[in-house]
């Protein structure tokens, strides 16, 4: 063991990135390390990851590993978009808060339209509304509407929901992209498959998230309609997104995906964050924000106690949506959620 204080590395629920590895992952960049192959995605590996996805998704979608959660959205939309171009999100949505302008940078200035929203829910008559605002020549054209599946606060859309938006965006000509960071929460949250949430929905651009469901890291690019993919290969490239030693980034994926353990992380990150839910319900002093649908618990609660709970020691964010963030991953230890609950009901006593 390096030299790191063991009290550094207590589990703690601010972010789903606090989580390690999951066995599956760690274990297939281990079969991964053995002998040579080519670089750049030219290996076995990155073959078996896309054709897995493609099986996964029931589609033959065309498929791209890059890195991290902000390449893989401000990829997708530069690539969807000319800089003229205008990306409709809502106000809470990770591109418009938490990407340091990487879309509008990547896009060479294609302008994000926010809408205001509930829940960080993009809602048709939203869409509606700013691909109608304007029609004139000095205001950017609306070109892709982009929503966030589970959402930054931990909803899901329900098919319903996702048809109405497809639906909306078709009217107006748009193409429809999603933030499918943690996807797999809302596929497990909801019991319906990758296709149903996707492509069968109308979403025609998908970034399906690995990091936060157990990889080290990687995101997934999934072009449902192939001639919108033509020349990515080149703006990943160029995006310094494009891994040499690529079989690290798919064999991972591989395991991921064929052995189920996308869902079953999924499925145990959401059923832990009913599990606190259903704890807090009982503790005067504190609420809950938000409906908790996917892996995340917002809590209310005043200044003072959740001070008290930070000086125990525990960690969480208020800077998403003003309340206090809690965040289960694929690892979470029921032990340490019911650790948590205990400190949080002295400290709203
Ligand atoms: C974490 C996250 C991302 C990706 O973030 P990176 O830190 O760039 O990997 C994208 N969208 C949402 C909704 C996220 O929560």
């Amino acid at each position: 063991m390096m030299d790191v204080d063991s009290a550094e590395l207590v589990q703690q629920f601010a972010s789903d990135n606090y989580a390690g590895i999951c066995p599956e992952a760690w274990q297939a960049m281990e079969s991964a390390n053995h002998g040579h192959v080519t670089s750049y995605g030219d290996d076995p590996w990155t073959t078996l990851a896309s054709n897995a996805f493609r099986k996964l998704f029931e589609t033959e979608c065309e498929v791209f590993l890059v890195f991290n959660g902000t390449a893989a959205n401000s990829l997708a939309l530069a690539s969807l978009c000319q800089s003229y171009h205008g990306v409709i999100c809502c106000d809470q949505a990770h591109v418009e808060t938490d990407e340091c302008g990487a879309p509008e940078f990547f896009s060479n200035g294609s302008k994000l339209l926010v809408a205001q929203s509930v829940h960080g829910k993009l809602t048709p008559a939203s869409i509606h509304e700013l691909a109608t605002k304007r029609s004139d020549i000095h205001y950017p054209k609306p070109r892709v509407a982009t929503i966030t599946q589970s959402t930054e606060t931990g909803q899901v859309y329900t098919v319903k929901e996702l048809q109405a938006i497809s639906a909306a965006c078709k009217a107006h000509g748009l193409l429809l992209h999603m933030d499918g960071a943690r996807f797999a929460n809302a596929c497990a949250s909801l019991g319906l498959t990758p296709a149903e949430l996707s492509w069968k929905c109308g979403v025609d651009v998908l970034g399906f998230g690995g990091t936060k469901n157990g990889m080290a890291v990687g995101e997934a690019v999934l072009f449902f309609d192939r001639v919108l993919a033509v020349d990515f290969d080149y703006r990943c490239k160029q995006a310094g997104q494009l891994a040499s030693k690529m079989r690290f980034l798919a064999a991972p994926w591989v395991v991921m995906l064929e052995s189920g353990a996308w869902l079953r992380n999924a499925t145990h990150a959401n059923k832990c964050a009913q599990y606190f839910a259903k704890g807090v319900a009982g503790i005067p002093n504190v609420s809950i924000a938000s409906p908790v649908e996917a892996n995340v618990v917002f809590l209310t609660a005043t200044g003072d106690i959740l001070d008290r709970v930070n000086k125990r020691g525990w960690k969480f964010y208020t800077f998403i949506g003003g309340a206090a963030r809690f965040m289960f991953a694929w690892d979470t230890d029921l032990a340490r959620v019911d650790a948590l609950l205990r400190d949080i009901a002295e400290c709203a006593r």
